[in-house]
């Protein structure tokens, strides 16, 4: 029997700012807060939850521009909202603030819908698995090794085999940083993250002392802007070390360029950033398209459903600001078991819900 559409009553956004539990740093900047910007969209007494980690520009974006236009069409179409989205953000940039808006109003459409038709999310976006794996991130330039080390036990107990760290902000430190770790932890995969801060010589430099220590996974050695140095080094790279790119791919056709250039190995895609769920399994597609795994980039809670659902998708990662927040504000964030994470079927939708209450705390003026 046909159902009838429910028309989207109204899209709300809110900004919050969690202060970090230590002082966090990577490669090329410093942070002590992550701003979470909530959007819920409502149709009737049934809401829609999605959310992105950006600015709080972003939820004026949602605000001024996105909630407007969505409010009143069907909730069932989804796709139909997310183009036009794209398309009012021409003359803003979509790159960037607007893409994270667009994202979190796409993931809490497609949560409302899942809601309204009581299916878990993954279920109405065509799971493909049933669990995926998590790896563990964080290990900050700013934290010593001992906290890196106690950091990534944590994760072994969450069954991790896989964990990264940063590096970059003090190259000639980093060999000695790793070492601590590959002393502590034999038998873990060890993967790093310059977020750009190298040189391809540096990188290079730096992927020649990361290899005896069975480094596996080397992050944006070079700027992602520089496609041709993240190639020379990718070219450059001992076997057993794989390159990953595309945190800042903002939409489908940046990962295209990623891709196309043959400069990573590994596709990373954020669904909080890429203009959505839509955009991410968008942009999935054309990583299967050049034969590329899939790697989705932070906000593990986020990732679940389009991550069970998503062509060639290798793992989640489970980054420690993010983990940490989700568990804080969300009830059903997922719960790691074996180094994997995957939905519940007795919930609708992501299976997470606001704690308001909670996040009150945070809030933005
Ligand atoms: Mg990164």
């Amino acid at each position: 029997m046909p159902r009838e559409a429910p028309a989207i009553s109204g899209v709300t956004v809110g900004s919050y700012t969690i202060p970090t539990d230590a002082p966090e740093a990577d490669g090329t900047i410093e942070w002590s807060s992550t701003t979470l910007v909530v959007v819920e969209a409502n149709a009737g007494d049934v809401t829609g939850l999605g959310y992105t980690y950006a600015s709080g520009a972003a939820a004026i974006v949602v605000r001024d521009t996105l909630a407007p236009l969505v409010a009143g069409g069907s909730a069932f179409d989804v796709a139909r909202h997310h183009a036009a989205m794209v398309r009012a953000v021409r003359n803003i940039g979509r790159s960037g603030i607007a893409a994270c808006a667009i994202s979190a109003v796409d993931a809490a459409l497609w949560d409302l819908k899942a809601r309204l038709l009581d299916l878990p999310l993954a279920a109405l976006l065509g799971a493909r698995r049933e669990r995926v794996a998590i790896y563990g991130s964080g290990g900050f330039t700013s934290y010593p090794d001992r906290r890196t080390i106690a950091q990534f036990e944590g994760w072994t107990d969450l069954g991790c085999r896989l964990m990264k760290m940063k590096v970059g902000a003090e190259p000639e430190r980093d060999p000695a940083r790793m070492r601590a770790v590959r002393e502590a932890l034999p038998e873990i995969g060890l993967m790093i993250d310059a977020n750009g801060a190298l040189t391809p010589r540096q990188a290079l430099a730096m992927a020649e002392a990361a290899a005896p220590l069975g480094v596996v996974w080397f992050e944006e050695p070079v700027t992602h802007d520089d496609t041709a140095g993240l190639a020379a080094v990718r070219q450059g790279l001992p076997a057993g070390i794989e390159l990953a790119a595309g945190e800042y791919a903002y939409d489908q056709w940046d990962a295209l360029r990623l891709a196309a250039a043959g400069c990573v190995d590994v596709l990373q895609l954020d669904a909080s950033r890429c203009c959505g769920i839509t955009g991410f399994l968008a942009a999935a597609a054309v990583a299967d398209a050049h034969h590329l795994p899939v790697s989705a980039h932070t906000a593990p809670a986020l990732h679940l459903a389009p991550s069970l659902a998503a062509l060639r998708l290798r793992h989640v990662e489970w980054f420690h600001d993010h983990a940490r927040i989700e568990a804080m504000l969300f009830d059903g964030a997922p719960q790691p078991k074996d180094g994997t994470i995957a939905a519940d079927p007795s919930r609708p939708g992501h299976g997470l819900v606001f704690k308001r209450q909670d996040a009150d705390a945070y809030a933005d003026a």
